[in-house]
This record gives C-alpha cells, sequence and structure tokens, in this order.
C-alpha cells in the first residue's frame, strides 16, 4: 500500500493530523527521528496508524505525495531539504486540519502574546455561548479537535514555523500581536524573513475578513505597505486615537470596528482582569475581535474584566509579609520582560537570566533604573546582566536555584515592593523548561 500522506514527528500535532488522516481514509504514515512517547504511541497503535520511530526511512518518505512536517523540525535538516529538492510538498498540520472543516478561524499569531490572546479570546466567545475551541500551539492540536467535534469557531494560536507551510490557509480573522525579533536562526539571521513569515497570517484573506494588528509596533507599520492583503485592517494602539480601530485615552479604552458604528465599546483601563500596557494590548485584540462577531458590549466588558491569567504570565503568586510575589516564567525574550518591569507599580527585586539567546539589555537599561532597586540573577552564566545593569541598581546578586533565589529576594525586600520573576531568557541552564522555572519558583515562595 502507497502511504500517500507522510508525518514527519509524532508530537501533538503530528499524532493530531494522524488520527484526522486516518478518520478521513487517507494512507497516512508517521515516521520520527527520536523515541514517540508512549501516550502518542498507544494511540498510533488503537487507531491502526503505521509508525516508525528513532529514524526516518527515506525511500518511503521520499515517495509521499504531501508531507506534514511538525514545527519543530528546522529547514536545515539534511531530510527536508531532500523533500524540497524533490519538491514534494510539505504543509503543516493547521493547513491540514483546515481542508476539513468550516468552522471560522480566528488565528492569532506575533512574537509575544499569542497563548494570553488566544486563551482570552477562547473565554470571551464561550461567555458569548458560541461553540468555541482553542487550539494550535497551545493545548490540543486542530487536527485532534476536528477529528472530535464540530466547532463553529476555532481560536488559533499559530507560529511563525506553522505560518511557513501554509498555502491554502485562510483566517476568517487574523491577529498579529507585534513582531520583535526572536527564533532568528530558523531564520537565516534575517528579520525580514521573520516579519515575511508572520504576514503570511493574512494570506488567502478578502474584503470579508479582518486583520487586527498593533498599530505602535515598528515592524508591524513599516511592513503593512510592502505585504498585500485584501482583508479589512482595524489597527489597536496605546499612543494614538484612531477613527477605527481601539486604543487607550485618559486610562480608558475606546474601541470601533466600521465608521458611523451605533454602540462603541469603552472601558476604563483599570477594570481589565489583565494588568500592564502589554495585556492592555491584548485584551483591545480580544475586544475588537468580540465586536466583529457581534457579542454585546456588556458581555465583551465582562469577560475582559473576569479573565484568570494563563499560569506563568504575570502571575500573582501571594503577598507574604506585604512582598507581592509575581511568576512572569514565561518572558524568555527581552521585549517581554520589558512590558513586565512597565508594568510594576512598586519597587521591584528582579529575578533575571538563565540561558541567553543573544540579548541585547539596551532597550531595558531605562526600564531597570525606574523599577528595579535589586538583581536576582537565577542562571549559571549572569555575566552579561552585572555587564549591563551594574551601575543601574542597587545590588546584583547570583543564584542557581529557583529556592534561593526566592529566598534571597525575600531576604533583601521591604514591605511594599514585589518580587518579580521575568527572565528574559530561556530555562535550559537549570529547569527542564520554562513552566518547570515558574512551578518551583511558585513552590519556593509557597514554602517561605
Ligand atoms: P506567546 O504565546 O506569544 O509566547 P504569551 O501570552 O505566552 O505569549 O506571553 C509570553 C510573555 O510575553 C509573557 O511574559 C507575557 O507577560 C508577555 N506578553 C504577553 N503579551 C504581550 C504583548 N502583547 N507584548 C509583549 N509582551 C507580551
Amino acid at each position: 500500500m502507497e502511504n500517500n500522506l507522510i508525518i514527519l514527528g509524532s508530537g501533538e500535532s503530528g499524532t493530531g493530523a494522524a488520527i484526522l488522516a486516518k478518520q478521513k481514509g487517507l494512507n497516512v504514515f508517521v515516521s520520527d527521528a527520536g523515541k514517540i512517547s508512549e501516550n502518542y504511541k498507544s494511540e498510533l497503535i488503537t487507531n491502526e496508524i503505521p509508525f516508525e520511530e528513532n529514524g526516518h526511512s527515506e525511500e518511503i518518505i521520499l515517495s509521499a505525495i504531501e508531507i506534514i512536517k511538525s514545527p519543530g523540525i528546522d529547514e536545515k535538516n539534511s531530510l527536508v531539504k531532500k523533500i524540497r529538492e524533490k519538491k514534494i510538498k510539505i504543509i503543516s498540520e493547521i493547513e491540514f486540519a483546515a481542508r476539513y472543516t468550516n468552522a471560522q478561524k480566528i488565528c492569532i499569531t506575533g512574537t509575544n502574546g499569542k497563548t494570553t490572546t488566544t486563551t482570552l479570546v477562547t473565554h470571551l466567545l464561550k461567555k458569548a455561548n458560541l461553540n468555541v475551541a482553542a487550539a494550535g500551539n497551545i493545548g490540543t492540536s486542530f487536527a485532534r479537535l476536528v477529528s472530535q467535534k464540530n466547532y463553529d469557531y476555532y481560536v488559533l494560536e499559530i507560529s511563525s514555523f506553522q505560518l511557513d507551510d501554509m498555502y491554502d490557509f485562510k483566517a476568517e480573522t487574523a491577529v498579529l500581536t507585534n513582531i520583535t525579533p526572536d527564533h532568528l536562526d530558523r531564520y537565516d539571521y534575517s528579520i525580514q524573513k521573520y516579519v515575511d513569515s508572520k504576514f503570511r497570517i493574512t494570506q488567502n484573506q478578502t474584503e470579508k475578513d479582518n486583520f487586527i494588528y498593533c498599530a505602535d509596533d515598528e515592524l508591524t507599520i513599516n511592513n503593512l505597505s510592502n505585504h498585500n492583503f485584501s482583508s479589512n485592517p482595524i489597527p489597536f494602539s496605546y499612543s494614538q486615537k484612531l477613527a477605527i480601530g481601539a486604543y487607550v485615552a485618559d486610562g480608558e479604552i475606546f474601541s470601533t470596528i466600521k465608521t458611523n458604528q451605533l454602540n462603541p465599546l469603552t472601558m476604563l483601563t483599570s477594570e481589565l482582569a489583565l494588568r500592564g500596557r502589554h495585556n492592555t494590548y491584548n485584551s483591545m485584540a480580544a475586544a475588537i475581535i468580540g465586536q466583529s462577531l457581534d457579542i454585546r458590549n456588556e458581555t465583551i466588558r465582562e469577560a475582559l474584566m473576569d479573565f484568570q491569567n494563563v499560569e506563568h504570565r504575570l502571575e500573582k503568586v501571594a503577598t507574604i509579609r506585604g512582598i507581592d510575589f509575581i511568576n512572569d516564567s514565561k518572558a524568555t525574550n527581552v521585549n517581554s520582560a520589558w512590558y513586565a518591569l512597565e508594568s510594576m507599580d512598586k519597587p521591584t527585586i528582579w529575578i533575571a537570566g538563565g540561558t541567553d539567546k543573544g540579548n541585547d539589555y539596551t532597550m531595558l537599561k531605562e526600564m531597570v533604573k525606574e523599577k528595579v532597586r535589586i538583581i536576582v540573577c537565577l542562571g549559571l552564566d549572569n555575566s552579561k546582566i552585572h555587564e549591563a545593569f551594574g551601575k543601574d541598581v542597587d545590588m546584583i546578586i547570583n543564584t542557581t536555584s529557583a529556592q534561593e533565589a526566592v529566598h534571597v529576594a525575600f531576604k533583601l525586600s521591604k514591605s511594599g515592593e514585589a518580587v518579580l520573576l521575568s527572565p528574559a531568557c530561556a530555562s535550559f541552564d537549570l529547569f527542564k523548561n520554562y513552566e518547570d522555572r515558574g512551578r518551583q519558583f511558585k513552590n519556593a515562595v509557597r514554602n517561605l
């Protein structure tokens, strides 16, 4: 039997795609260079899907008609190069799953804020009693959901790696939260390639569809005119009044998504469940989506007010002896740490550091001078942090475990101050991943 469809990589997206493909009667074969985890393997077996692990059979793979590639597999991979040379079509799991649903797709991409915005929008649509599910980079794969149940709306978190292998897919609503340099190793260190990848979120959109973006984001604005898209642009901004779009003025959000709108949305930023300027952006994006789906303003306001933030994103852990402890372990780049510091309204003991991804700390300098009293480094090599901020704070201390960092921070802080874990770095030097880092931080705080 010929294997028309090959799936490379059997994580959540690969396994989800395999299950959907099997259900649709396709000849599918799954191939993974490493070991497939037990839960996914048993699903493949139960669904009678043939697979291989710990290596690829090139002959089988190179005879495929179409290949679904996990977003984790780099273009520089030698097998991917061979597939490209043979001109076999490679698509992402999102592209594949979209073929089998007529639901409306609300798609969120950007460097930072994807998970928060995806979760917030899903919360809003649920509150409006719409039949909705979140998928993509977050939790369950899109393909798996499509195989299980018919939803009317999907809110999809989409990374640039997934967008790179999307061609016919169309987002009825596209959100581009922002673009700052990240993952450039996968884009030949070209920021333009990374920007172009993000703008693929608008491909195939028509004038009936919406493209929601941040009018304050330099890379987005500078690239609007060199990308062709037909959709209806709706910006949001913190700093400029917009005739169409959402903006903040005097602590209040105003949102109007079409000319002569009868009922523009207004809401105080102080009422938002999510704190910080970055989260006001995310909330404005969600409000625009709500209005575009004709959800009542009252419901939108309620949803933005009672949303529970996602774990590890400016998550308030506890207040102990007047000191707030905040877990922002997901801040794995400089830009997201900037927004975390910006949102602080108390003198801050900042826990930072980890695996440096070629960080340039210049953009944090002013913010650190203004907000931070002490830096507690949590990483193996902290020399760049010492160099960057040595003159800007009272003290910089090195620690090598979450527990030690929390103890030191607690000892040095005073009532009325805040301890913020917002590392600006990846976590792999001392932790399994950012979740592990965040949980260890929270446990240490709870054990104080
Ligand atoms: P992503 O899924 O894109 O990685 P998250 O919602 O998980 O984004 O947030 C990642 C980090 O970025 C968190 O530290 C969060 O506080 C910060 N962040 C969230 N939204 C934004 C935004 N709009 N702009 C900049 N930083 C943001």
